[in-house]
């Protein structure tokens, strides 16, 4: 499997943003503009109250919904959180693990993240794996280390076979809501980097099939380019997934 043959997958993350009428509206609108690119899957991970709401406007469509997080017990007390199988029971089919945003103001660790995983794995979730170095890495030339051991940790444990439901996001942390993007070549590199992580964590094959996304204020004016990337299979794109006709411009660029 090479480039032509992974499918580029392009997922939205809307963050802490839309009520769940506003997540209709939106839903909906998206639906209708990207109506017939089947060139790439589209996902959109919403904040949990919208899930079942945006389950239902994308009912029928080619819109997947996904969440932002899972917590990794099945149930019991840990107040908050939520389960994979609540995810699943709401309509989500795909679950955003990771995050920097969770990794820098809510304590997340490689440890919860692999542990997060494996339960939404183990569940039938798909997963968005976020992996990325911060501006003093890529500074100090680390960018590769950091990314080797991100991923190695975040997916100890994980089968070969589990890894058909795992979609990497190579997220700089530096370009996430910035308006500073990577550019095509550095896009490139580090997912060239996580794929050869794969390669020595599983096999050729497998890491040849994984998709593997880039994520960094992309939007409707860079995405084309960045997307043309030999390693780059798609996008998890913020700011600019809550704007339809953006979003759309990404999905087309995609095709
Ligand atoms: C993100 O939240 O994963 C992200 C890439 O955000 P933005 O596109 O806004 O940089």
């Amino acid at each position: 499997m090479n480039k032509a043959t992974r499918k580029a997958v392009i997922a939205g993350n809307w963050k802490m943003n839309m009520t769940p009428s506003q997540t209709k509206e939106a839903v909906e609108k998206t639906a209708a503009l990207v109506k017939d690119k089947n060139g790439c899957d589209i996902v959109l991970c919403v904040p949990f109250v919208d899930i079942g709401t945006a389950a239902a406007a994308a009912k029928g469509t080619n819109i997947r919904i996904g969440a932002q997080n899972v917590h990794f017990a099945e149930s019991g007390a840990y107040t908050g959180e939520i389960s994979a199988a609540m995810l699943l029971e709401a309509g989500a089919e795909y679950v955003i693990i990771g995050h920097s945003e969770r990794r820098q103001y809510f304590g997340e660790t490689d440890k919860t993240v692999n542990q997060r995983t494996k339960a939404a794995l183990a569940a039938g979730l798909k997963v968005i794996l976020c992996v990325g170095e911060v501006l003093e890495e890529r500074q100090s030339n680390i960018t590769d280390e950091i990314l080797s051991m991100q991923t190695k940790l975040d997916l100890a444990g994980v089968s070969k076979e589990d890894m058909q439901n795992v979609i990497i996001a190579y997220e700089p942390v530096w370009a996430i809501g910035t308006g500073l993007t990577a550019t095509p070549q550095q896009a490139d590199a580090a997912c060239g980097c996580i794929r050869s992580v794969l390669t020595q964590l599983y096999d050729e094959k497998t890491a040849e099939s994984v998709t593997i996304q880039y994520g960094g204020s992309m939007n409707d004016g860079n995405a084309a380019e960045l997307l043309a990337m030999y390693h780059v299979d798609g996008g998890l794109i913020g700011g600019a997934s809550l704007v339809p006709e953006k979003f759309d411009a990404i999905v087309t660029a995609a095709q």
